[in-house]
């Protein structure tokens, strides 16, 4: 089953249009443990992506992947454009010359992406950020990539993001309110979710087996 360079781009249009869709639920998520910026954020970096994409012809998911990276990385402030930058550069150098590629590549693309968010954030699972969404699906894809369920892929991305709420935060800003961290949910595993549940809806629109 193929992930064709133009079902890359309807995903990273599709995300925008969820970022732009619940910004201001991502932003009043940050304000309850962070700064409040978060949903401007997502919002701000994932529009530049389409304005992007809109204007590219690609052929190669590599070249597509890089670009969004490098626009999230100069275009979106605080810890989380820096960290999605680097997880789509990181995913880009394993696309790199592909028109389509496998769900095998989309797992060993999005391992890659989470060490490079490990890399660069120290963080671990159970730290309360966006890594809890990231690494649980990058697993999933990885040893499920023969048989790919996007709704269970979904189901699972959801779950994982809804798990955090209960977590102590131990990295980035929420991490100063220690205890008091508990009950909220992580607004960086939040925006990984929505772009998660964007490539399993993309991908189920584009007839593959579910
Ligand atoms: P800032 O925290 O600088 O205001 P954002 O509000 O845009 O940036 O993003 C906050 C999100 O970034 C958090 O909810 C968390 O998911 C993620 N994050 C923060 N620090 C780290 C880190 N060290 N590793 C992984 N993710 C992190
Ligand atoms: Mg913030």
């Amino acid at each position: 089953m193929g992930i064709h360079v133009n079902d890359v781009k309807q995903w990273l249009f599709k995300t925008n249009s969820r970022m732009q869709e619940e910004k201001a639920y991502l932003t009043a998520l940050d304000q309850a443990i962070g700064d409040g910026d978060h949903g401007i954020n997502m919002a701000r970096g994932f529009q530049e992506v389409a304005i992007k994409l809109e204007k590219t012809a690609y052929t190669d998911i590599g070249s597509l992947l890089q670009d969004t990276g490098m626009v999230l990385l100069s275009k979106v402030g605080g810890a989380s454009g820096p960290l999605f930058g680097t997880a789509f550069m990181k995913a880009a150098m394993v696309c790199k010359g592909k028109t389509e590629a496998t769900t095998a590549d989309l797992g060993a693309a999005l391992q890659e992406a989470v060490n490079g968010i490990k890399l660069r954030g120290k963080a671990e699972v159970g730290s309360k950020t966006m890594l809890d969404v990231w690494e649980p699906v990058a697993q999933y894809v990885q040893e499920h990539a023969e048989q790919l369920s996007w709704s269970a892929l979904n189901d699972l991305a959801r779950l994982s993001m809804e798990k955090t709420k209960e977590m102590e935060a131990k990295k980035g800003r929420a991490a100063y309110l220690g205890p008091r961290s508990v009950g909220h949910l992580d607004p960086g595993s939040v925006s990984t979710y929505y772009l998660m549940e964007a490539l399993c809806t993309t991908m189920n629109r584009s007839g593959e087996p579910a």
